[in-house]
């Protein structure tokens, strides 16, 4: 299907959108848009929020404070959330945005740091990972920017599995299971909602391996014969899932 306005600048907003509304930004986007993107009066730009789809809009006064937009056609309508969840050790500072970026790329739902024996990173930047997902779902066309979760530990992630979806499955990469065909064991998930584990660079701790493996819920599988790095394990492993269960299919 041709894709309209690809050549428009695309503008995530934390505000409901209508056909025929009006809009005013606040200081950061209306710079963004009048001084980066250097938008001039009458200037067109795409508005999506992640719930009421994609509209047409442009600019009516040009104000590098307090930019207005009006609101035109809707463009596209709301997509729905996929239904994977993205659950990761976070690692240092610029592989994080890059995960952070590839991971809303490949259409996660949801962002789910946790704390596990080797992880690098105690403290996140919330806002920093919010940022790098909005970016991302404007510059890919998504109209769905996953949700950004506080980071819980393993152990509470696991004690509270059951409380969420009793279906959802965990999908856990795991460098040292010999589940060597990853599209033959996802198979079985092809109408649950799942959520894919990425360890730490130090990798899970055996305590942990065996926590996890012990679980019902729980599917390991091997990214190949390499020792990946947690960052490319994440495009490998959302691929995987994508192209056997998932909208790559
Ligand atoms: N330090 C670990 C080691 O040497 O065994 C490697 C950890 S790896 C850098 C980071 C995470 O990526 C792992 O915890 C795992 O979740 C995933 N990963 C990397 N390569 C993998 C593979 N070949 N199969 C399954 N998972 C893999």
């Amino acid at each position: 299907m041709p894709r309209q306005h690809k050549s428009l600048p695309r503008l995530f907003v934390d505000h409901p959108l209508s056909v025929d509304g009006q809009l005013k930004l606040d200081k950061a986007q209306s710079n963004y848009l009048v001084n980066v993107l250097r938008l001039k009066k009458g200037g067109e730009v795409i508005l999506f929020n992640g719930q009421d789809g994609a509209f047409r809009a442009s600019l009516v006064h040009d104000s590098k404070k307090a930019a207005e937009l009006a609101l035109h056609d809707r463009t596209s309508t709301q997509t729905l959330p996929s239904k994977i969840d993205y659950i990761f050790a976070p690692i240092k500072t610029a592989r994080l945005d890059f995960m952070v970026q590839k991971a809303t790329e490949m259409g996660v739902n949801a962002l789910r740091p946790v704390q596990t024996q080797h992880t690098q990173m105690a403290r996140i930047n919330y806002d920093r990972m919010q940022a790098n997902a909005i970016e991302a779902a404007e510059q890919c066309e998504i109209l769905n920017v996953p949700e950004v979760h506080e980071a819980t530990t393993l152990e509470k992630l696991i004690a509270n599995w059951d409380e969420t979806d009793p279906d959802r499955i965990l999908i856990f990469a795991d460098e040292e299971t010999d589940v060597a065909n990853a599209a033959e064991a996802l198979q079985p998930y092809t109408d649950h909602q799942v959520a894919v584990l990425i360890g730490p660079e130090g990798g899970f701790s055996e305590a942990e391996r065996t926590l996890l493996r012990a679980q019902k819920f729980c599917v390991p599988i091997s990214l190949g014969p390499r020792i990946l790095r947690a960052d490319t394990a994440a495009i490998v492993a959302l691929t995987l899932v994508q192209s056997n269960i998932g909208d790559l299919r």
